[in-house]
């Protein structure tokens, strides 16, 4: 039995766990104090209450709580950590270091920091969406000072080599910046391990509340030092100013708790559906393409092309099944995604790629009937294009 419409976009956002939408009531309700309240019992219990969350959330990767900033999202911990940084350090040069598949939150802020003079270079991917290590050190030079590469693909799930990274950075003295917004609660994290100066995190993509996420920054070898994007009441260490949001920040402190003692099983579980998926796709049609690297990726990423069909009129057909496909809507044209144009994918492919975001609340019934309902859907269109018709006469009569 499955309930449709059946969600399978968890790379956009994921279902509140209910866990912590319990968790979060209280703050709502009865616990409603500010927490920079230091008069009377609501600040304090408010106050506990987030520092609570905040030991959650380092302890998820690895870090101390002072070395956590509570943000509103990814969005602004990559635009804090970037400009902050950048701002910071500029004294000691103006050269950024990045990837040409960041995600827009990254990419647009180092656009921005170009028009005030930084200079950014945007290394490239091989065809499985990576890079390496040497890259980023042949593109370190005197005057950089921060290197930005994400931890984990929203669109094709690949996983960088952040360690390497990380290590290269610490020998040339350069701070290194990961977006670990699809990694954080899915894949173990460890900033000592992987070397990380920042690293920013969104609670909505790891089934927490949307609104609230937050922005490691590292306070001893080295001590970074950020100018903040807002300035009022000082909270946050002065990095980020504005009433605490109590409840958002308990929610993001309890979805670090249940990823942290459910990662393991989680991780298993999902890669096996993402593989049956896959199993099942590559079974029931001819020219499925995968996108990306096959192994080095997320469990709950599923990135494939169907040559001969539009991912936008195929989505349109499957209204039961939420996914998302290769292509994003600017405001007037539909443009093919940035990252899979970088894998040297054409035009034509790119529109026909479709994005497949596995999560927690999945279940094996769901990817059995997805495998059949993309699987008709895909056929019934390949067999309305003229060009598929074509391709199959002449490949039956080559096998004749
Ligand atoms: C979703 C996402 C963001 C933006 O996160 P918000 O919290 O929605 O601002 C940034 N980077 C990556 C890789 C993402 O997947």
């Amino acid at each position: 039995m499955i309930c449709l419409p059946v969600y399978m976009d968890n790379h956009a956002t994921t279902r509140t766990d209910p866990r912590v939408i319990e968790a979060m009531l209280p703050f709502f309700t009865q616990k409603y104090g500010n927490p920079a309240s230091r008069t009377h019992v609501f600040g304090w219990e408010a106050e506990e209450a987030v520092k609570q969350a905040r030991e959650s959330v380092a302890t998820l990767i690895g870090a101390g709580p002072r070395e956590i900033i509570f943000t509103s999202g990814a969005t602004e911990s990559n635009n804090l950590a970037l400009k902050g940084a950048a701002w910071a350090y500029r004294d000691k040069g103006n050269h950024i270091v990045s990837v040409v598949t960041e995600h827009p939150s990254v990419l647009d802020p180092l656009k921005r920091l170009e028009q005030e003079g930084y200079q950014v270079t945007f290394l490239t991917v091989d065809r499985d969406g990576l890079i390496t290590a040497d890259q980023v050190a042949e593109a370190i030079t005197p005057k950089t000072i921060l290197v930005s590469v994400m931890a984990a693909n929203n669109e094709i799930g690949v996983l960088q080599p952040l360690e390497a990274v990380g290590k290269l950075c610490k020998e040339r003295g350069v701070l290194f910046h990961t977006d670990a917004t699809q990694a954080v609660g899915k894949i173990p994290i460890d900033v000592e391990e992987m070397g990380v100066d920042l690293l920013s995190l969104s609670a909505h993509k790891f089934y927490g509340p949307k609104g609230v996420g937050a922005l490691y920054v590292r306070k001893r070898n080295p001590y970074v030092r950020l100018l903040p994007l807002l300035d009022g009441g000082g909270h946050e260490q002065g990095l980020r100013s504005g009433t605490l949001p109590t409840p958002l920040i308990v929610g993001l402190g309890k979805a670090c708790d249940i990823a942290r003692s459910e990662m393991p099983e989680e991780a298993d579980r999902v890669g096996k559906l993402r593989d049956r998926l896959w199993l099942g796709l590559s079974r029931r049609l001819e020219d499925v393409i995968l996108n990306g690297h096959p192994t080095r990726r997320l469990p709950g990423n599923l990135n494939v092309s169907f040559p001969y069909i539009r991912a936008d009129a195929l989505l349109v057909a499957l209204r039961n099944l939420a996914v998302s496909s290769g292509s994003a809507c600017t405001s007037a044209e539909v443009r093919p995604s940035h990252v899979l144009l970088a894998l040297g994918m054409d035009e034509d492919l790119a529109h026909a790629s479709v994005r497949f975001g596995l999560g927690r609340f999945n279940t094996e019934a769901e990817v059995d009937w997805a495998v059949e309902y993309v699987a008709e859907a895909v056929t019934k269109l390949r067999q309305l294009n003229p060009l598929y018709q074509m391709t199959r006469h002449t490949s039956r009569e080559r096998s004749a």
